[in-house]
Order: structure tokens, then sequence, then C-alpha cells
């Protein structure tokens, strides 16, 4: 049982890690050029926008590392540790910060709640972007106290994003994420947890939106692909194919699709090429680490509900 939780996690964040560098190849693409440049990407080839090696990963992977080691460094009260491994992450001078974190950045005073909230005035409201919803999983990897679970999923995305159809959309994730540990297969869990919300129809239609990072677009994308795609390789190359946000969007599909099927069923082609990946491995056993030994567990009261 610890064995199967072990290769959930490590699935989880593998497939955040491997949906991020076979998207990148065609962000900001119409999936025309798309088609019209690749044919079909189904390997991951690095190059895009970013000019990336292949199995490089940006910034989705890169702030999803940044919540796993600010919650395995201080697993009660994590919100400080994550705003400085932010930090570390954007000092290094990424080219792919987006526009609503990089302002947040750029206004950040000691202050991450007022200073989203200030860079959402400067935006003209428009912060309601997909840059918390990429990075959220670790923390339904780690705590299995789902009271505390729902409120740092919440807090993190008010840190850097002061909207409400942020945070919705990371809950809905996260929650999601915690049926799929309880071993509750995806399509059911998506089910239940757009149940009532603005995401119900995507269970039965297809999204006329663009796949841009605007977080309701992006999730309407998101539960498309997870919902229509049976295995993790048709989630991720579907997502990708699509350009747009790709890598945002096959990165956070690929995150519940792997947390679904596991590490051990990753493809390995994929698998192996992702630069990051002894560093994934050693982020994925410190989060179940906190996971056992950090809170009470439900698992067995929750899966009966
Ligand atoms: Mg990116």
């Amino acid at each position: 049982m610890v064995g199967r939780m072990l290769d959930q996690i490590k699935g989880g964040l593998f497939g955040v890690a491997i949906g991020d560098a076979l998207g990148a190849t065609t962000e900001f693409m119409s999936a025309e050029d798309v088609r019209r440049t690749y044919g079909k990407v189904t390997d991951i080839i690095g190059g895009g926008f970013l000019n990336l090696s292949p199995g490089e990963v940006t910034d989705d992977t890169a702030m999803t590392m940044a919540v796993a080691k600010g919650i395995i460094r201080h697993p009660e009260h994590p919100m400080a540790a994550i705003g400085e491994e932010f930090l570390k992450w954007y000092e290094t001078d990424h080219p792919d910060v987006g526009i609503i974190i990089r302002t947040v950045f750029s206004l950040y005073a000691g202050d991450w709640f007022a200073a989203a909230s200030e860079a959402c005035r400067k935006l003209g409201g428009k912060c309601a972007g997909n840059g918390s919803l990429m990075r959220c999983l670790p923390i339904a990897l780690a705590y299995a106290d789902q009271e505390k679970m729902e409120e740092m999923t919440a807090l993190h995305s008010r840190m850097t994003h002061a909207d409400d159809r942020a945070m919705e959309a990371c809950l809905i994730y996260n929650r999601i994420a915690v049926r799929l540990l309880h071993g509750e297969p995806l399509v059911k869990a998506i089910r239940r947890e757009v149940e009532h919300t603005r995401y119900e129809p995507f269970v039965n239609i297809t999204p006329s939106c663009p796949p841009d990072g605007y977080v309701v677009h992006t999730m309407a994308w998101v539960l498309h692909w997870l919902l229509r795609c049976e295995s993790f390789e048709d989630v991720v190359i579907s997502a990708a194919n699509m350009g747009g946000d790709s890598d945002t969007i096959a990165a956070i599909a690929g995150g519940l699709k792997g947390l679904e099927v596991g590490y051990s069923q990753l493809p390995k082609r994929f698998v192996e090429t992702i630069v990051c990946a002894g560093e994934l491995e050693e982020l994925a056993v410190q989060l179940a680490g906190v996971r056992n030994s950090f809170g009470p567990s439900k698992t067995e009261d929750e899966q009966e509900t």
C-alpha cells in the first residue's frame, strides 16, 4: 500500500514535468501551426519559443517543485517557505515567468497576499490566470488531512492570484487528486468534483473556448482531455498538439493522469528524457514522508463516504 502511494506521488510529479516538457514545444502556436510544422508532436523534442533542449522543463514544473520544497521544509506552516522557494527560482532569471506572477514578484515586499491584490489591481482585474493551478498538486500529495489540504490549497493560490476562479480551480483539482490517492478512478473522481460547478458542462460537451492561460479555459481543456483520453500518453499528446498554453495544460492534465496510473506505468521514453528526474524522485519521497508523518490519515473514513 505504501509502495503504491509513493508510485502515485511520483507519477503525479513526473506527469506534470512530462506534460510541461512535451507541451513546451508547441506553446503559443495554433493547432493549425502545430500540424503544419510538426504533423503531430508525440515525443519530447524540446524547441518551442524557449528553445529548450529535449526534457528541459519550464515554469510549471519549476513552481510545482518550489511548492513541494516549501512544504517539505515547513509542513505545519509552509506559506513563507513556499514564498522563499518562489523567490529563489525567480532570482535565477527565467524567461518564462507569466505576467501575473512577474507582476506579483515585482511588487512583493514581505506580504504575498498584499502583492497579489496590488498586482490584480495593476492588471485591471485580469488575475484569473492558470499560474496557481499549474503548481498546486504537491499540496494534495503531502496533506492527508482534507481540511488542512484545502486550507493550504486556497491560501497558496491567493499568494499570487487574488481571484476566486483561480482558487476554485485549485480546490477542484486537488480534491480530484485526493480521490485518486484513495484509489478512485479518474473519470469518476472528476464527475463527482465538478458537479454543481462551472465545469459540470464539460463532462458532456467539448469546450469552445481557446486553450489559453485564463484558468477557466485551462481547466475546461484539462478536464476535456482527462475525460476523453484513455492513456497518459493520449492525455499529454492531445493537450500538447492543441497549442496555446500547451505546456501548462499538458502539465496540469498530466499531473492528475500520472497520479492515477502511477510512475511505473508512465511511458519510459518520456520519463527517461526528463532532465530534472533525480530531483523529482527525491521530492516525491520527501512528500510521501510528509504525508506519512504529518497530520491524521483520513483515508479509511473518506473511502466510505
Ligand atoms: Mg510554462
